[in-house]
């Protein structure tokens, strides 16, 4: 089957480069009587991922276009199919272990799972028989500042790394240019680059992968993708998401329980999402005690007979209490506009959590009913999280598969789960834009159902 996804790869650059035989051992068990029969002899049995295995991406048939959560991907056919490169390891690799310097980095903001990553980096590593292994101190800008030396990694440095949140090697916005990067690398024979963060972050890997190509350097650079907001296209979920929705439900709680305790109680609690509402939408599906859920993608108003604050006086009148769950980037046409950015660029959000709080506090004063109004934002203490147990595995899995990429001779790729299949991606496909809820999908539909929220439009 043919894939949309073409991934680079080292011959592409190096038509003369001579694969080798894998030196990862994969611990297959080889099949006994129950294949002897109909199993052909001559084939070799391993276990290793064939270059042309695929997953198959999407299929979705749908009885009309206007069907809720259809997602068409081709609006003439109502069958669609496509299909992924699947990760894993390779039979034949393109880099000799001992020849290998791999550097890992980090950018961006924090994010549960990104030490399990590194773990399972450097660990796979050393499996194929890596001995320079490096970690980049806080992200690109450890390329740049001569104060900032590489830290040798080991199984035995990061054996225990797991266990708390944050990065082990530091994390940063902004830094160096991707020309200055790549000099850094040829200067230090940097030839395997393992980038772990955001959509900014694999923007920059793909421009170093290109930059390298450029030069003509035998390189593999692999992002594994980092965002707690799970807004990276194509992919079932992202590290750290699911951790970031079970944190989520603490605060919720919390306001939850302020709220009920309180006389007219309305408690906020602000989750992150800039452009992707999941968190918020995901954690008011689990808590199952949110009133409300506003979301970056579905417009709302807070003034006026159909408006949040109208709904609110209505849900004390019934029920006493009200809370309210808020995505950060919900509703930013009510802030105002600051033209603020970040070392990376990214434009700084207004704060609408506290916006919304202090419309409410006013809104009731001058209706002159009582309301006793919380505001919590957990932001900080949920991106510092250790992850969980779920999402340990996924970072576990996508640690080995980008080691499996970059021996494969893939570079410019980045790694993900798909349709519950691992896969790798060229990094274009998955960057081009946030990947955010759809207000017309059935989950969606499903949370409304759940907060029994009216449109507030
Ligand atoms: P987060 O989800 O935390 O925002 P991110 O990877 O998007 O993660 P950014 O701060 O936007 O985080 O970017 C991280 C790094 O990537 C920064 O060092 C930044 O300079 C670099 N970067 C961002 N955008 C680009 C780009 N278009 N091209 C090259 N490098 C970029
Ligand atoms: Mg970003």
């Amino acid at each position: 089957f043919e894939s949309r996804f073409n991934l680079p790869h080292l011959k592409d650059v190096f038509p003369d480069a001579v694969p080798i035989p894998s030196t990862f051992c994969l611990r297959m068990r080889t099949p006994t009587e129950d294949f002897a029969e109909g199993y052909p002899s001559d084939e070799k049995w391993h276990g290793y991922i064939n270059n042309n295995d695929r997953v198959l991406l999407k299929v979705i048939h749908y009885s009309s276009p206007t069907s809720a959560g259809a997602q068409c991907i081709d609006p003439d056919c109502t069958w669609v199919e496509q299909w992924v490169h699947r990760a894993g390891p390779r039979e034949e690799i393109y880099f000799r272990p001992e020849e290998v310097k791999a550097a890992i980095v980090t950018c961006g903001g924090l994010c549960p799972g990104l030490n399990d990553v590194i773990r399972q980096i450097v660990i796979t590593l050393e499996i194929y028989g890596v001995k320079k292994i490096v970690g980049i101190p806080f992200g690109y800008r450890g390329f740049s500042d001569e104060e900032l030396t590489e830290m040798p990694l080991s199984r035995k440095v990061v054996q225990n790394v797991h266990l708390s949140g944050g990065s082990l090697l530091g994390v940063s916005r902004g830094g160096p240019s991707i020309s200055e990067i790549v000099d850094t690398m040829e200067k230090r024979g940097i030839n395997m680059l393992f980038v772990l963060g955001g959509n900014g972050t694999h923007a920059g890997a793909n421009a170093i992968h290109d930059e390298c190509r450029k030069r003509r350097l035998r390189v593999a650079v692999v992002g594994v993708p980092k965002t707690i907001d799970n807004d990276i296209l194509l992919m079932d979920k992202t590290f750290g998401f699911d951790t970031a929705v079970e944190e989520a439900q603490r605060a919720i709680n919390s306001a939850y329980i302020e709220a009920h305790s309180a006389y007219h109680g309305i408690g906020f609690v602000k989750l992150m999402g800039r452009s992707s509402g999941y968190i918020a939408m995901h954690a008011s599906l689990a808590s199952g005690q949110i009133d409300i859920c506003l979301i970056p993608e579905v417009p709302f108003h807070l003034h006026g007979p159909h408006g949040v604050l109208s709904h609110l006086k209505y849900l004390i009148e019934t029920k006493g209490s009200a809370v309210v769950c808020v995505a950060e980037g919900a509703g930013q046409k009510y802030l105002e506009k600051t033209n603020a950015k970040d070392a990376s660029g990214n434009i700084v959000l207004g704060d609408i959590g506290v916006h919304i709080q202090q419309e409410t506090k006013k809104f009731f004063r001058e209706i002159g009913v009582p309301a006793d109004v919380k505001y919590i934002d957990p932001t900080y203490m949920i991106r510092a999280c250790r992850a969980n147990a779920s999402d340990g595995i996924l970072c576990t899995v996508l640690g080995q598969n980008a080691v499996h990429g970059a021996f494969a001779g893939y570079s410019g790729i980045t790694v993900g789960i798909c349709n519950t299949h691992y896969v790798y991606f060229p990094i274009p496909e998955v960057i081009q834009y946030p990947r955010s809820v759809d207000p017309n999908s059935r989950m969606w539909h499903r949370c409304l159902t759940s907060t029994g929220q009216p449109d507030f439009i």
